[in-house]
């Protein structure tokens, strides 16, 4: 039987290929518009109000006590172990003044929040008491100013953290990227001698160069220190 043509011509257009878009629509022009703040935020809030965030960190954070444990096992009694802790988004959360200001600049948030209470994040406060119970120094290295130290120091035992070696902070003024700064001050732990078996951060920079037997690289979409 012979199609009508109206409907061959249905046909035609519904599973033609659609042509790729060359140009946004309105924009006139040929630059690609970037995605838009308010999706990039939606987003971000999922991927930490659905769970996946929390989720994502526990894994690292397993990984690192499993990793801890069996490292402890094998050493020699006069070795002297040393794990190392990034402190934001590592050891507390800011998540609470990032969410509220929209993913600002860390330089907006400290303005508008106090960062004096951060909680601390689980999973990791609980491999840095695992870390503890084993004998393992523990070192904070953090990229934050000197000057903060003593509400650093506050915030850190009001959140749980008990009996850390050393609180490194980045000398007032020092401008140096973290991933230069962070393996300088991990070569004098070494060079104290501990030899460092753990490194956990956030940040691809708080892991880059010397020193440490197992990097733990916990997820942080919400900003980037170079
Ligand atoms: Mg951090």
């Amino acid at each position: 039987m012979k199609k009508p043509l109206a409907l061959i011509l249905f046909v035609f257009a519904v599973t033609r290929p659609i042509p790729a878009q060359t140009e946004p629509l309105g924009s006139g022009g040929r630059v690609q518009e970037p995605e838009n703040h308010a999706i990039v935020v939606a987003r971000l809030m999922r991927y930490h109000d659905s769970g996946e965030y929390e989720w994502g960190i526990r894994e690292v954070a397993n990984a690192a006590r499993d990793y801890l444990g069996a490292r402890v096992k094998s050493a020699s009694p006069q070795d002297r172990l040393a794990a190392v802790f990034d402190i934001d988004e590592t050891s507390l959360s800011n998540w609470q003044a990032m969410a509220d200001c929209g993913f600002c600049a860390y330089s907006v948030e400290t303005k508008l929040y106090s960062l004096a209470h951060d909680p601390a994040i689980t999973p990791v406060l609980e491999l840095y008491n695992d870390a503890r119970s084993k004998g393992v120094a523990v070192f904070f290295l953090t990229g934050c100013p000197n000057a903060q130290r003593e509400v650093t120091t506050e915030n850190l035992r009001e959140a749980g953290y008990k009996d850390w070696v050393e609180l490194i902070m980045r000398p007032d003024g020092d401008q140096s990227p973290a991933r230069l700064f962070k393996p300088q001050e991990r070569q004098k732990i070494e060079d104290k001698g501990y030899h460092i078996i753990l490194n956990i951060g956030d940040q691809a920079s708080d892991l880059a160069g010397c020193c440490a037997e197992r990097t733990f690289k916990l997820p942080n979409p919400f900003y980037l220190v170079q």
